[in-house]
């Protein structure tokens, strides 16, 4: 290594799931002797990058975020920031190999699900490496959804618990006795938004044939999942392939659009709203230090998909320490705590 870090040219990349991002320091010599160390490569490279504000159809500079007089390992210069489709990785690729970018370099800083999938790529097309975060732990082991079965509970002793009430919207309490609850939290992303998402997407008009078209239907075809971003597992944080990554996050392409069925757009409606409350009840359960989640609501009703996902949620995410209980009669409790309530 030289004394002022490796040598040009300087890159950064992160190679996402929709974009990539390279971000190029383009030095300022100082003196006579840095021009003339500046090869025709790296002449070309840096006439190429700096020159266009845009590359090919889909590459964009983005001259307005473009920082001048910055100072790195002791160099001064310009950052440039460029992105284009990471569809578009090849292209690049041989951009990279025809403007002789990878006689130079040999290793490029890189990050994001990209960094990963595109890895062997990068080697065999420009001979460049990747450098990116080491792996660490493996993905904990749970059942497959198939494998979740209907089981009793005994909860005479219920105390503490977080109700998590689906209905039209969705609201999370901390129940420590029949006097002492609270309110800690609530998303309006909810059993109304799921039928009403659904009903735009698919045309249905009830929550029975909206759950219908949900069994039969696969939210990977809508869904970008963890392997369309980083080519497999993202096993440094413990993420494994086939969770989604980026919900409905297919459906910026018009050809997947195309393709779509109903029953696809409706199954991806229900995991994306079913797991983000899931989400949402895991954070409060593991704030409140709770195990029990008890989950109510009509959207539960004749939905035991989201029942399974949410079981699945709740048990995943937090290692198996937090439980996820059902109730027979899911969206009654309302009316029974009044009933209840009649003679208090
Ligand atoms: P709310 O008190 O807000 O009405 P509910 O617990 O009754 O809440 O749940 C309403 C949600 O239950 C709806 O948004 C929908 O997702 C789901 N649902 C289940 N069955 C039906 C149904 N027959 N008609 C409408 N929505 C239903």
């Amino acid at each position: 290594p030289e004394k002022n870090g490796p040598p040009m040219p300087w890159f950064g990349m992160d190679i996402g799931g929709t974009l990539t991002k390279l971000v190029y320091f383009e030095p300022r010599e100082t003196n006579r002797r840095e021009i003339d160390k500046e090869t025709e490569v790296l002449k070309n490279i840096r006439r190429y990058l700096t020159r266009n504000s845009a590359y090919g159809k889909t590459g964009r500079r983005d001259v307005h975020l473009q920082m001048d007089n910055v100072t790195i390992r002791g160099r001064r210069g310009t950052l440039h920031f460029i992105r284009f489709p990471t569809s578009e990785v090849g292209a690049f690729l041989q951009l990279a190999r025809s403007k002789g970018m990878a006689d130079l370099v040999n290793t490029i800083y890189a990050t994001g699900g990209g960094a990963y999938k595109f890895e062997e790529d990068f080697i065999k097309e420009v001979n460049m490496r990747l450098s990116k975060m080491d792996e660490l732990d493996p993905p904990y082991a749970e059942p497959a959804l198939s494998q979740y079965v209907r089981k009793p509970f005994d909860f005479s002793h219920p105390y503490p618990f977080l109700l998590v009430n689906i209905g039209s919207g969705v609201s999370l309490l901390v129940v420590n006795s029949p006097e002492n609850f609270y309110r800690v939290s609530g998303t309006s992303l909810g059993g109304g938004t799921f039928l009403g998402l659904c009903c735009l997407l698919t045309g249905c008009s009830s929550f029975e044939e909206a759950i219908s078209l949900a069994a039969s239907g696969d939210n990977t075809t809508v869904d970008k999942l963890i392997r369309d971003i980083y080519g497999g597992d993202y096993t440094r944080f413990g993420l494994p392939g086939d969770l989604v990554a980026s919900s409905f996050g297919h459906m910026c392409s018009a050809d997947r659009r195309a393709k779509v069925s109903r029953e696809d757009l409706a199954r991806a409606t229900l995991v994306t709203i079913t797991n983000n409350i899931g989400s949402i009840a895991r954070l409060c359960a593991s704030n409140e230090r709770i195990e029990r989640v008890v989950f109510c609501g009509n959207f539960l009703r004749v939905n035991p998909l989201s029942m399974k996902l949410l079981s699945y949620a709740m048990s995943y995410w937090s290692k198996g320490a937090l439980k996820a209980l059902f109730l027979e009669h899911e969206g009654y409790f309302g009316a029974v705590g009044c009933l209840l309530n009649l003679d208090t």
